[in-house]
């Protein structure tokens, strides 16, 4: 059994039981059963079916917000929002089932068509720091797509996971089509690596954990899409709108208590604006609500656990600290959201992903010099440019080794548009008009009429 520990206030809120080995196995086997079943469902059926559990989790909306401010520390609106993601998702992917097209290519002899073959039974792994959208940015297109899943939550937060496995049954899903288990990464996630039935891994995480899977999966040729993490740069030109700039940037790094892999955490402003920019941002930390996640106003609520509080807290040691927002006292993983000044770009602060509320700010001179700091990092998940002049956003966004970047906003992940990593943030792309392509085959067949 795991505890799971309400991050706001340090209760227990509930025991959740930790799968085997064994027990995941059986898992796999019920999964590749359905899937005989699954994969020839009408299109239309299916596209039903998706469609009934996201009306199943709309219908359970403030059940699973609810559940996420208590086991994640998420705050309620945001909770809300990432489950009524879930639901966009399902209904997203479900319109999917009929319009994924192969192609007809034209040869002599005779008619080529391509299919697109369900892959199998696919594993999802699914971190604490955002459990409902990253569950069903995976199990939307791979059922969609005619695959069945089996998904671990990460064992901090397995609630909303489970919860979601009970919807999708109500919702008419068949027996097997999607499963939840619960249990330890070295067990459950390890066995989906292992299985040889399982044939493909789609695992959000740390990046190390991240390339044991990779090298784990490619003894049985798994297919593997890799969201792992960022350190992603806030760049910030001097003819850019500085109020607005400085206005948002606290939200484009400390939503969430930062644990975002998209976190805006490293800002880089024009050397000529520095200090204006930092006058302006200094009132906008401030303003950031760290409070009770459960209350409406709260924009910020607490780190996930004690052992994460203490990795976070240890990045702080020796650094220039430019000013704090507030965080509440007492019981709870509580942090204020923190503005550094590093001393120097090899920082720690500066290179690794810290993965709190923490964000460092640097001065650059130049258009050039701005691209090559913001590139400065193994990782390149997102960022955000600020400036007028589109040629020159346009330029720098070319620029910058990054998948999923805004121009004026932080744009968050956009169900319809894809989202993943450059460089060791990750491989492949998730969401997205192509998102199903990469839970199928493509299979070539040549029929002769001669
Ligand atoms: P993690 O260890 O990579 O965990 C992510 C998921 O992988 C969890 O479900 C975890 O299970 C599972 N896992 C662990 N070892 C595994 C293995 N050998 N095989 C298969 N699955 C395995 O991440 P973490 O320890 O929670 O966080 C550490 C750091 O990773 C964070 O501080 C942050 O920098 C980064 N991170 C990034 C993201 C992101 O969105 N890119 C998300 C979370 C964390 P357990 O529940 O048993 O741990
Ligand atoms: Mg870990």
């Amino acid at each position: 059994m795991t505890e799971v520990i309400n991050p706001a206030t340090e209760e227990l809120i509930t025991s959740v039981e930790s799968h085997s080995a064994e027990a995941t196995k059986d898992a796999i086997g019920r999964a590749a059963y359905a899937f005989t079943r699954w994969r020839t469902t009408a299109p239309a059926e299916r596209a039903e079916l998706l469609r009934a559990f996201a009306r199943a989790v709309d219908a359970d909306i403030d059940n699973l917000a609810a559940l996420e401010v208590a086991e994640a520390g998420h705050t309620i609106g945001n909770a809300r929002g990432e489950a009524g993601n879930v639901r966009d998702v399902l209904n997203y992917f479900a319109g999917g089932v009929e319009r994924h097209l192969g192609d007809q290519i034209p040869v002599a002899g005779g008619v080529n068509v391509t299919f697109n073959e369900p892959l199998g039974v696919v594993g999802i792994i699914v971190p604490w720091n955002f459990p409902m959208p990253i569950a069903g940015w995976g199990f939307s297109p791979a059922l969609a797509a005619g695959n069945t899943v089996v998904l671990k939550p990460a064992e901090l937060t397995p609630l909303t996971a489970i919860r979601l496995g009970e919807l999708a049954l109500q919702a008419g899903i068949p027996d097997g089509v999607f499963q939840v288990i619960p249990g330890k990464g070295s067990v459950v996630g390890q066995t989906f690596t292992d299985d040889s039935r399982v044939a493909k891994i789609v695992f959000t995480g740390s990046s190390a954990v991240g390339e044991k899977i990779m090298a784990d999966a490619a003894k049985t040729m798994k297919r593997t899409t890799l969201e792992l993490g960022g350190k992603s740069a806030n760049i910030v030109f001097d003819d850019a709108d500085l109020e607005l700039a400085a206005a948002t940037a606290p939200y484009g790094v400390f939503d969430n208590a930062g644990q975002d892999c998209c976190a805006r955490s490293r800002i880089l402003v024009h050397d000529s604006v520095f200090d204006r920019f930092m006058e302006l941002l200094g009132p906008a930390v401030s303003g950031v609500v760290v409070t009770d996640p459960s209350r409406e106003e709260a924009e910020m609520g607490p780190l996930i656990s004690a052992g994460h509080h203490e990795s976070v807290a240890g990045f702080l040691d020796g650094v220039d600290i430019a000013f704090t927002g507030s965080a509440p006292s007492g019981a709870g993983y509580w942090m204020a959201p923190t503005v550094v000044l590093p001393k120097s770009p090899n920082d720690r602060i500066v290179t690794e992903e810290v993965f709190g509320p923490v964000v460092t700010v640097q001065r650059f001179r130049d258009e050039a010099e701005a691209i090559t700091m913001a590139n400065d990092s193994p990782y390149g998940l997102s960022g955000s440019i600020w400036t007028r002049d589109v040629g020159r956003g346009l330029r720098v966004a070319r620029g910058v080794d990054s998948g999923a970047l805004s121009l004026n906003s932080h744009s968050a992940v956009r169900y319809s548009t894809p989202f993943g990593g450059f460089k060791r943030s990750g491989i492949g792309r998730e969401l997205g008009p192509h998102a199903m392509d990469s839970f199928t085959e493509t299979k070539n067949l040549f029929i002769a009429t001669d």
